[in-house]
């Protein structure tokens, strides 16, 4: 049995029975891990109210060999979520943060990149960032980070340099091409978004929303992320969908 202790940030917390709560968090030694934090649903419990989503904490835990569930022992609270958590819009924004790092995080493996992406974009959008931008420059950076960024310097059908009217991503593809290269029916990238995604490469979310982009850029850059995620995962994020039919309600 060895005894962990990290940084980590929440991702998801359930219940469990009537006593207990599972907890998942990433960390970035270990990368996404799951406990049981035991008795956690009791009243006075010693984890207080400190199991929150997208809290920032300091975990400590034991692992027995041959079980993935680890054992929770202590949660120390950093810094709280609450900021960005006080409408149904934020509360739906932070779960989609979230279940990206559900999805693209590994268990067991070194998550130091994604760690500081969601850690920075949480604290961007506590400083008051604008929730569209800051999600967008997230799940553009999810997708480097996975290694599944459609590049926006060149086409990789003819190697050549995108030419001054944009690029397209062809409906099944994950890819940006040229206009030769991927015919005319898709989704076209106008410049300012292939300049947006060539921005975020060199500048941290603050300088991007010091001087931001239109907002048909952000539309883009959303739909182009959307459609490279869903043929990544081959499927669409849980949270994604509820957004949608939320945003279409009100
Ligand atoms: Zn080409």
């Amino acid at each position: 049995m060895a005894l962990l202790s990290a940084e980590a940030l929440i991702l998801d917390v359930t219940d469990l029975h009537d006593r207990d709560r599972i907890v998942t968090f990433l960390t970035r030694e270990h990368g996404k891990k799951r406990g049981v934090a035991k008795g956690a649903r009791v009243k006075h419990s010693r984890f207080g109210g400190q199991l929150q989503p997208l809290a920032k904490v300091v975990v400590t835990w034991f692992e027995k060999d041959g079980r993935d569930l680890a054992r929770i022992s202590t949660v120390e609270l950093v810094r709280t979520a609450h900021a960005i958590q006080t409408d149904l819009e934020g509360i739906l924004l932070g779960s989609y943060l979230a279940d990206h790092l559900l999805e693209f995080a590994q268990e067991g493996e070194g998550a130091d990149h994604l760690f500081r992406l969601l850690d920075s974009t949480i604290q961007a959008l506590i400083a008051g960032v604008d929730r569209d931008l800051a999600t967008r420059y997230f799940e553009a950076w999810v997708l480097r980070i996975g290694g599944v960024f459609p590049a926006p310097w060149e086409c990789p059908g003819c190697g050549g340099p995108f030419p001054p009217e944009g690029a397209i991503l062809p409906r099944s593809g994950e890819n940006l091409l040229c206009f030769d290269c991927g015919g005319v029916v898709g989704l076209r990238i106008t410049p300012a978004t292939l300049d947006f995604l060539r921005r975020i490469g060199r500048e941290g979310l603050p300088a991007v929303a010091a001087n931001p982009p239109a907002p048909a850029v952000l539309r883009q850059v959303e739909e182009l992320c959307a459609q490279v995620r869903r043929y990544f995962l081959q499927h669409e994020l849980r949270s994604y969908g509820v957004i949608q039919q939320t945003l279409a309600r009100l």
